[in-house]
């Protein structure tokens, strides 16, 4: 089965109002906590770990309308209010500190929106947030590539450990990226970080495999160039994230024959491809919902799944699961 070309009707059915209209509804939020919060090991390089709490904080949404984006179910549809983020940092560092384990060495601060959108995350609490973060020797928080300001300079200044940018780059491919709707290019990408770089930022990058407008046959080649565009541009860890479904305008392109899932097999095969290709950038692959994906089955997906798993923290290729089924053929 192959992609149709892209058209007029199919970009204008990629506008703001047209991605709204086939939102379902927004979950019920809490401001007084953050909507989770996970404490996983992540790689810190190819040759160690770190110990990370991941924070999903509740904030206004992004401006921008990416046709692939479901982080808008945990926004509030209004601006955030001061105090409002600090106090849910409040929460979870009462949560940490009541874990047996000492706080974890890194926390990520994604707020399903740009952490320098000052809408999102008033500006007036980022010195309350670096304070509340001085623990931690890394900071990472998300961010759109046209929001690099010199707020983002001046926050890194108030902490004490190192901060990151994560950017969705998703891909280099032109037609995808014209479909994902991403609000900038690559010469944006390559620009923010240039600045990033110049202010001692890290970076790392959301790359998609089989995005909409992608070929299934092409999409481990698509995904590999863009994760050497990332590397070119000193990314330090890139996420392959494996094309979802969910958002209403990501079943609406699969319907206008523009998009096809990719398959659990295309996942393994691309994270191996890129283990053994790129010798200092941490590549790993987002392993939420994996049992979602097509060519899998309950007797091979757990085993495979742990797989994955160590070799994201490992940061090397390990041999394949002998699988009682052949589920995975596709
Ligand atoms: S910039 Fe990020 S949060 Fe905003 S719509 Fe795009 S993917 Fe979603
Ligand atoms: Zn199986």
């Amino acid at each position: 089965m192959h992609l149709r070309e892209i058209d007029d009707a199919v970009l204008a059915g990629l506008g703001r109002l047209a991605i709204e209209s086939r939102r379902g509804s927004r979950e019920v939020l809490d401001t007084a906590k953050p909507f989770a919060l996970v404490r996983e090991q992540e790689p810190a390089g190819k040759s160690r770990g770190a110990d990370v709490a991941t924070v999903f904080l509740t904030g206004a949404e992004c401006p921008y309308r990416c046709s692939m984006c479901d982080l808008w179910q945990y926004t509030l549809d209004r601006a955030t209010m001061p105090g409002e983020i600090t106090r849910q940092l409040s929460w979870v560092l009462d949560q940490l500190d009541s874990q047996v384990e000492a706080r974890p060495e890194w926390i990520k601060l994604y707020n399903a929106s740009n952490f320098f959108d000052s809408r999102a995350v008033p500006e007036d609490d980022h010195s309350t947030i670096a304070k509340q973060c001085e623990s931690f020797q890394r900071v990472i928080v998300e961010n759109h590539p046209k929001l690099v300001r010199p707020t983002v300079k001046q926050f890194a200044s108030l902490l004490r450990g190192r901060l990151e940018i994560a950017m969705g780059l998703e891909t280099v491919h032109p037609g995808s990226m014209l479909l994902l709707n991403k609000g900038f290019d690559l010469d944006d990408f390559a620009r923010a970080s240039e600045q990033l770089d110049a202010m001692q930022i890290d970076r790392r990058a959301f790359v998609m495999l089989q995005p909409p407008g992608t070929e299934p046959s092409e999409s481990m080649e698509w995904a590999m160039k863009t994760l050497t565009f990332a590397d070119a541009h000193g990314v330090r860890h890139c996420s392959i994230i494996p094309t979802r479904m969910g958002n209403g305008t990501m079943e609406w392109l699969k319907e206008q024959s523009l998009f096809i899932p990719p398959t659990f097999r295309q996942l393994e095969q691309t994270l191996e491809l890129a283990l053994d290709h790129f010798s200092e950038m941490v590549v790993t692959v987002d392993t939420w919902n994996l049992e979602l994906l097509a060519g899998t089955c309950d007797r091979c997906i757990f085993e495979r799944k742990e797989r994955l798993e160590r070799m994201n923290l490992q940061q090397c290729c390990l041999p394949e699961v002998n699988r009682p089924c052949d589920c995975a053929q596709g």
